[in-house]
């Protein structure tokens, strides 16, 4: 075989992975949207038998044997070909899944599925106590993952490089650090500040069917193809891209409260439309595989945030906003802006803000690091939570439901996941701050006509094409010009809300 043939046969392979794996998609979606409940065991069976045959397939010795065949070939000589980008990925994803022995990864899908059933109820009755045994468990088994994928410093760079390769816990250490430095200061005059904004007008009576066709129409209009994706309702939104020409996310209405059906769809959105396009030729292999973690969320907070809780875009879409809702009448577009734009530090980490938001993920950063050490015991862990969570903002928490029980992602395993949507929020204002520097303020006024092709077309240039040919510390240098820093974001904040809470 020739060294072209070898990835020739490489790629099928990815491919025809990239179709399996597609299949488990749309099982998946239809589980967390359709699926009548007496549905959930035939379900449990047919995920769990296309898991098994996608892990049989990827871990077939011939794959190493082709990846090693093209890796020594001069295919790979240019690191940004295709196929040396190809295979820098699927060699990553190769040793992975190779190195951890098949019954840790057993033992961990045992654990994890049982954990996330008692975290539930842990968090429901505010029991730390029951969820305890299965997080020191989580913990240890982890800690084994890492070992057996191995790592240069700290365990958490063998979890983080599932989420984020490329990069370490050093880097986020300096990152976090510097950003919690600047935001808590920021907070603490936002919160001192007498201007305060009414968050009540977003509480009002707000029909779903309307809020609805609302959020469908500033879907559209920053770019979701709904010829190419669906928009469903579901417990806990997500956006599933199944592959070419089927993207699908979710949402859910609260008839009192306008943010969490209208932003979670610009959110789910900002996801969609790095999904839908992605370069759809390379599909199965990483070339057609979406960079990392952090610039997946850069997109959807990137929508969400800079775009959708900013002045231009309301300059467009409050008009119809009061066409749509009745009960809007009195609201002027100021109140409105300023409520969409509150700030206060709060105890749950799904509602916060975009000022308070990277403290909470600093605190579970901290503490993930801690537990991965062992500096830190899981008994010790509310005890912990409690003391840091009140040295960053200033408030008590009550109980550990509203503590260190609140999120899902321990539960799943998922240490090392946290920081991803930090990153995002870094890379999105770092990715907006090149576009005005490169359109100037001639953006914001297509944003203040509807028009949002001018920042999709960019997005779909420098970041969407890619995949994954670069690592996303490099894909931020060649997009932006510069390497990720907490600059542009932190300005954007100290601008935005020094002029909303009158501190300038
Ligand atoms: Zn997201």
């Amino acid at each position: 075989m020739t060294a072209a043939e070898s990835y020739a046969e490489l790629v099928r392979r990815a491919k025809e992975l990239g179709v399996l794996n597609s299949c488990a998609a749309v099982l998946g979606w239809d589980h967390q949207t359709y699926m009548p409940t007496k549905g959930g065991p035939l379900r449990g069976e047919q995920m769990a038998f296309l898991a098994s045959l996608a892990h049989q397939k990827f871990t077939d010795p011939k794959v190493g044997e082709l990846l090693s065949a093209v890796e020594a070939s001069d295919l790979v000589r240019d690191p940004e070909s295709d196929a040396a980008a190809n295979a820098r990925e699927l060699r990553r994803a190769y040793d992975r899944t190779t190195k951890i022995p098949q019954s840790l990864v057993e033992e961990l899908a045992r654990v994890t599925t049982q954990a996330q059933q008692v975290w539930e109820q842990a968090k429901k009755k505010n029991n730390y106590a029951s969820f305890r045994p299965l997080l020191e468990q989580i913990v240890k088994l982890k800690r084994e993952e890492a070992d057996a994928v191995g790592y240069k410093e700290h365990p958490y760079n063998a979890l983080i490089e599932e989420y984020e390769p490329g990069t370490t816990a050093a880097e986020l250490k300096t990152l976090f650090a510097g950003l919690t430095a600047e935001l808590a200061p920021l907070v603490k005059k936002i919160v001192a500040s007498p201007k305060q904004p009414d968050k009540s007008v977003l509480e009002r009576e707000l029909p779903i069917d309307r809020q609805k066709v609302f959020a469908e129409a500033a879907a559209v209009a920053i770019g979701f193809d709904f010829g190419a994706g669906r928009l469903d309702t579901t417990a806990h939104p997500f956006c599933s891209g199944v592959g070419p020409g089927d993207c699908r996310i979710t949402t859910r209405y609260n008839p009192r409260f306008f943010n969490e059906a209208f932003f979670g769809v610009l959110h789910e959105t900002g996801h969609a439309m790095y999904e839908q396009n992605l370069p759809s030729e390379h599909f199965g292999t990483p070339l057609g595989v979406a960079c990392s973690f952090g610039i997946h969320e850069s997109q959807s907070r990137l929508w969400e945030n800079q775009i959708g809780r900013g002045r231009p875009f309301w300059d467009h879409f409050f008009p119809r906003l009061k066409q749509t809702f009745h009960t809007l009448a009195d609201v002027s577009k100021e109140t409105f802006y300023f409520a969409i734009n509150d700030v206060r530090p709060s105890l749950i980490r799904v509602e916060a803000d975009e000022a308070t938001y990277n403290l909470h993920i600093a605190l579970r950063f901290e503490l993930e690091l801690a537990l991965l050490s062992g500096d830190l015991a899981v008994g010790d862990l509310p005890g912990a939570w409690n003391d840091r969570f009140e040295a960053l903002f200033g408030l008590k928490v009550p109980d550990d439901a509203h503590g260190c029980l609140q999120d899902i992602h321990w539960s799943f395993g998922g240490i090392g996941y946290f920081p991803t949507y930090t990153l995002g929020n870094l890379y999105a204002a770092q990715l907006m701050d090149a576009v005005r520097r490169e359109f100037g303020g001639g953006i914001e006024d297509d944003f203040r006509l509807g028009d949002f092709t001018r920042l999709k077309t960019w997005l779909n240039q420098h970041i969407h094409r890619h995949g994954q040919r670069y690592r996303a510390g490099e894909l931020c240098r060649l997009a932006t010009g510069m390497p990720l820093s907490p600059k542009p974001f932190i300005s954007y904040l100290r601008e935005k809300f020094g002029a909303l809470y009158g501190m300038c």
